[in-house]
């Protein structure tokens, strides 16, 4: 594998930065830089996507015959490296990483038709309604049901932790549409509208604050047929196709290579009680120069990843490593973060937004020490959606290594 760029991706390297440089605006890096939770609020997410589809870039994972850019992997992979070094918000991932590429490998001609641009415009705002009260590691055993009355479904049963439900306007679910055979046999794809009179949206607070997820309840909550993706009983083999996305359809590692750049540049600066700099100690170094190799060597998988992908290969359950590994790399950067500023780490303020005109001041010290516990509280969830480190680790034992 070379892993040196060519001329021709160094002058794309070289063209994405000016792009960085002349688009992303003070106030959306801010908003960046201040949101604690795993997705950026969608005034500064949906903003940014905005900048980014004018200049046709929002689809940059998509192939290009269902609207992508037509970018090689390997200018992926420097597209959000460049986005990570620059501090632009993430991107959203519901609708844009885990929906649209169900939607062109599965959907219909009319459902990629109708959805696709609408993911792009920011018409339609996606929340992801897999997991249920009882049924998270154990997919499987999900219950909420929804049963065929002539060209709609009707829908009871409710679904939980369901990331920004309260700001979508669509919701893509597992549901359950058969009982014969084995639990993942009855299992169904389907998209349903949020505004309705069938569907409550019940707020859930996170640690540190946040209200980024949700429990969803359906009472009598109505789909079309036609919004079914694939057949019915194909739930289970399109869950698993979004969950390997979900897993390993990002690069991980720049983003915390860039925040850990930002860990050393700050801790350069930053006084360590006994007349020297924090970032001078030789401990300190060392658990740094620990984590960086750890993120150096998650980057190196992904771009294997990658390579794989560039010679057609599907990432398959390798992506269950990249998501082990990025999410407990995730806690270790946020916890590098908090050590950094001692005690004015530990400030914890609870209004929301952190970015903007209102945002509460920082109780003591910067606005980054202010930051570091939010996001630590918040990076506890790494380790837990998507699948939990567990139950990746099970995965890699079955069907990587083959135990
Ligand atoms: C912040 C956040 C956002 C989320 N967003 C969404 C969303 O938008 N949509 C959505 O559908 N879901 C979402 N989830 C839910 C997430 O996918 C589940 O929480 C996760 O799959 C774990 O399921 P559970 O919470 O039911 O825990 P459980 O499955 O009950 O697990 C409890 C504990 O038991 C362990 N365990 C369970 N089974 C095994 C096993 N077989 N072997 C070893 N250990 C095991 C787990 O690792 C865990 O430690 C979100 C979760 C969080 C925290």
């Amino acid at each position: 594998m070379d892993l040196d760029f060519s001329p021709e991706e160094l002058a794309f390297r070289d063209e994405v930065r000016a792009f960085l440089a002349e688009s992303l605006t003070e106030e959306l890096r801010e908003g960046a830089i201040a949101s604690p939770s795993v997705f950026v609020e969608p005034d500064i997410g949906q903003a940014w996507n905005a900048v980014l589809n004018k200049k046709g870039w929002l689809s940059y994972q998509w192939p290009k015959e269902h609207g992508g850019p037509g970018f090689t992997p390997v200018q992926r992979y420097i597209f959000e490296k460049e986005c990570a070094l620059a501090g632009a918000p993430t991107l959203t991932v519901l609708s844009l990483k885990l929906l649209a590429p169900v939607i062109y490998a599965f959907g219909t001609q009319e459902q990629k038709d109708y959805y696709l641009p609408r993911v792009l415009s920011g018409e339609d705002y996606w929340c992801q309604g897999f997991s249920e009260p009882g049924s998270g590691s154990d997919l499987a055993s999900l219950q909420c049901r929804a049963v065929r009355e002539g060209d709609k479904y009707i829908i009871n049963g409710s679904k939980i932790w369901t990331t920004h439900a309260h700001h979508a306007n669509r919701i893509f679910c597992l549901v359950r549409t058969g009982a014969e055979g084995r639990p993942q046999a009855g299992i169904s794809f389907l998209l349903v509208d949020m505004d309705q009179p069938g569907i409550t949206v019940r707020p859930i607070l996170t640690l540190a604050g946040d209200h980024e997820v949700n429990q969803v309840f359906f009472d009598n909550a109505v789909a079309r047929a036609s919004d079914l993706v694939g057949n019915e009983g194909d739930g289970w083999k399109i869950a698993k196709f979004l969950l390997e996305n979900e897993r390993g359809g990002s690069c991980l590692a720049p983003r915390l290579l860039a925040d850990l750049d930002q860990i050393e540049k700050l801790a350069a600066n930053e006084p360590d009680g006994q007349g020297g700099k924090l970032g001078d100690g030789a401990a300190w170094k060392r658990r740094l120069a620990k984590v960086r190799l750890s993120c150096q060597a998650l980057e190196i998988m992904e771009l294997r990843i990658l390579a794989d992908i560039a010679k057609g290969r599907p990432p398959g359950p390798q992506t269950s490593l990249i998501k082990f590994l990025a999410s407990s790399l995730r806690q270790d950067v946020d916890l590098l973060g908090i050590d950094l500023y001692g005690d004015a780490g530990l400030q914890l303020d609870t209004n929301r937004p952190l970015y903007g005109d209102n945002a509460p001041e920082p109780a003591i010290h910067s606005k980054d020490a202010q930051m570091v516990t939010p996001r630590y509280l918040n990076s506890r969830a790494w380790t837990i959606f998507g699948g939990t480190n567990e139950v990746q680790a099970s995965i890699i034992a079955k069907t990587v290594l083959g135990l």
